[in-house]
Parts: structure tokens; sequence; C-alpha cells
């Protein structure tokens, strides 16, 4: 017996990368290509360096509230994390305690095996229909909870409200969280469900649609009794989990909506022309509601179209996994970056 058979092994989440280039054109990991919101500059410069030798609100108050009634929900409802990531794993260790397995498709985010591997939660996958969309059959079965991303990563591919509500009709007995990280690109949240399902987490990210991965903020909407579960959690694992700038930061954020919207706009009218784009090359992808399409080459193998692009300093995502190994996903950058992606894409298709 040694110390290193009581070490917990396990495989951990490859992220994209972050490459140090000092010119680059970065679309490989879903974020926004603008910068957040000045008011989020202002209120950055003018932190009180005196609040830092204090902890911050444990409670996050101010940022809840200000989620809240951004949402037009009661502040009862709203839990804050460092990032989605932090808010899905508090979720799946508060909710997912059961024998029987979660289910979640197999093709989807691929953090959740990670956490389910890291909690020691069973788990079963299911796999998607040849157009990448899910049958809502699969979720319909046995289970000790539910995980769905909608839209889905990396597919893109956005189900439509009566399909979440068709999820939580069958799944009376599981917690359902619906990961909503790019809902904010053309979906309708499932927030407006939550009125008549106490089992839906919804989860929401500050990543993409407001431009602030680097600050790693994240939030869950849930029931009263729900977000009162997860605070438990949090209380008993790490109280201070959000900084004092990161509250501030954040709060700045979601009170300027007017920029949100233009922010927002602008990503969805680039997708939609890089969808077209797109189909003049001779790529199919399922259509894509988020700020990223999943696409592939009718001739040229995708792994080679990646390596071309990285050559040429375009950082694009490839996913050496069965099934999804000839597609890129393509982040949505600015209206200048995706000439430069397509004017790249020309020359290694040529
Ligand atoms: N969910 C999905 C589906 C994602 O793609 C991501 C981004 N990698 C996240 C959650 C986590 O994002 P963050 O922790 O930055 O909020």
């Amino acid at each position: 017996m040694s110390f290193r058979d009581n070490i917990r092994k396990v495989v951990p989440y490859t992220p994209g990368e972050q490459p140090k280039l000092s010119k680059m054109i970065k679309l490989n990991t879903n974020e926004n290509p603008y910068p957040p919101s000045k008011e989020v500059e202002k209120v950055l410069q003018g932190l009180d360096m005196d609040r830092f030798k204090l902890y911050p609100d444990p409670k996050i108050e101010k940022l809840v509230t200000a989620i809240a009634d951004n949402l037009g929900v009661a502040s009862d409802k709203v839990f804050v994390g460092v990032g989605s990531d932090d808010v899905l794993a508090m979720a799946f260790m508060t909710f997912f305690n059961s024998d029987k397995p979660i289910i979640f498709p197999e093709v989807t985010y691929s953090f959740y095996d990670v956490w389910a591997d890291l909690f020691k939660i069973p788990y079963k996958t299911f796999a998607l229909k040849d157009d990448f969309s899910i049958d809502v059959k699969d979720f319909c079965v046995d289970n000790g909870g539910v995980v769905l991303a909608n839209p889905n990563a990396p597919t893109g591919i956005y189900e439509s409200l009566e399909f979440v509500e068709e999820v939580l009709k069958n799944n009376k007995d599981s917690v359902v969280i619906v990961d909503e990280a790019y809902i904010d690109f053309g979906g309708n949240s499932a927030i407006s469900l939550l009125d008549r399902y106490e089992n839906l987490v919804v989860v929401q990210t500050f990543s993409k649609s407001r431009s602030m991965a680097g600050m790693r903020i994240g939030f869950a909407v849930a029931s009263p009794e729900l977000i009162k579960a997860m605070n438990d959690v949090k209380y008993s694992y790490n109280s201070y989990t959000m900084s004092y700038a990161s509250i501030e930061a954040g709060t700045a954020a979601v009170n300027d909506k007017e920029y949100f919207e233009q922010t927002r706009n602008k990503v969805i009218l680039t997708r939609e022309e890089a969808k077209k784009e797109l189909t003049k090359r001779g790529f199919t992808f399922p259509d894509s509601m988020t700020n990223f399409i999943f696409a592939t080459h009718k001739e040229k193998a995708a792994a080679d179209i990646f390596e071309e692009l990285k050559k040429r300093g375009i950082f694009v995502r490839y996913f050496n996994k069965p099934g999804i190994d000839n597609y890129l996903r393509i982040t949505i950058g600015t209206d200048e970056q995706m000439k430069e992606f397509f004017d790249a894409l020309d020359e290694i298709l040529a």
C-alpha cells in the first residue's frame, strides 16, 4: 500500500488552446470578439483598493440582485458562481446523488462526464440522431438526473422549449439541468418554465454574450428550494467564490442592457453571414443558434484544414472524437476576423 493508491485519479477536461501569440485570430473557444461594456471598464478602474483587504460578500448579494432584476425573478431564485463551470459542478454535487445513472448525450459539453467521474456519479450517454439533433425519447428513461445543453455544444443546435418541456414532463423525479451557455445568441430560455417545473435548474454564463470569459461569472436560476440546496453545498466547500472585483464588474455588465443587445446582435449578424460564406465554399453544418458553427467540408478533411489554418495563425477547434472527427467548430469573430478566416480558407481549399 502506498500513498499513491489514495490519490484520486481522474482524466481532466481538456480546454481549448490559449496560444500566446501576439498576432492571431482566435476562433477556438467561443469567446466573444468584442470587449466587455465600457461600464465594466469604468467600475474596474474605480475599484476601492481598501476593499481588497476584506473578504468579499459570501452571499454575492449585489450581483445576485442585479441578475434577478434583469431576469424579472426573485433573488432567492438565483445562484452565482465562478463561471458556469463552477455553477454546473456545484449543481452536479448538489443534485446528483442517486445510485441511478444521470443521462446526457454522447456528443455534448465534454465537461459533464469529467464531473461525473470526479464526483463518482454514475452516468449513461446516448447517441445523437444522424443530423446531430437529440431524440427526446432518449431522455425518457429511468435516471438519477438529466443534463441538457441547449443549444447543444459543439453542434450549435437549439431544441425548442416544447422539447425542453417534454424532457421535464418525463423526468419529474429527477433534477433537470439545462445548460444555456449560448442561449443569448438566438434561443428562448427555459427560465420561462421555472414556475411550472420545480425540478428545473437553468444555468447561464457571462463568458459568451457578455464578453467576460476572463472574469469568470456564471449563474443558475431555479426554485428557492434548489438554490438553497446549492448554497448549502457551496458554503460547505468554499464560501468566498466571487471576488469583490468580479461582483462589481458583473453588476456593471448586467446593468448595461444596451451594449449587451448591440454586441449579441452583431455576433448573430456575422454568424448568419458566415453560414452563407461557408456554404459557398462547400461546407455543411447543422443550423447554429450559438456564437459558433460546427462545419464539415465535402472534400477536405477537417484535421487538415485545422492544421493549415493554424499555420496561418488562425485557431479553430477540432475534436478528435469518433462521429465528429471530420468537423471544425468555428467561433464567430468580428467581421474583419471572419474575412481573414475566409481568405485563408480560400487559399487552403484552392
Ligand atoms: N457550458 C457549455 C456548453 C460551454 O460550452 C461552456 C464553455 N466552455 C461552459 C458551459 C462553461 O463556460 P464558463 O465556465 O466560462 O461559464
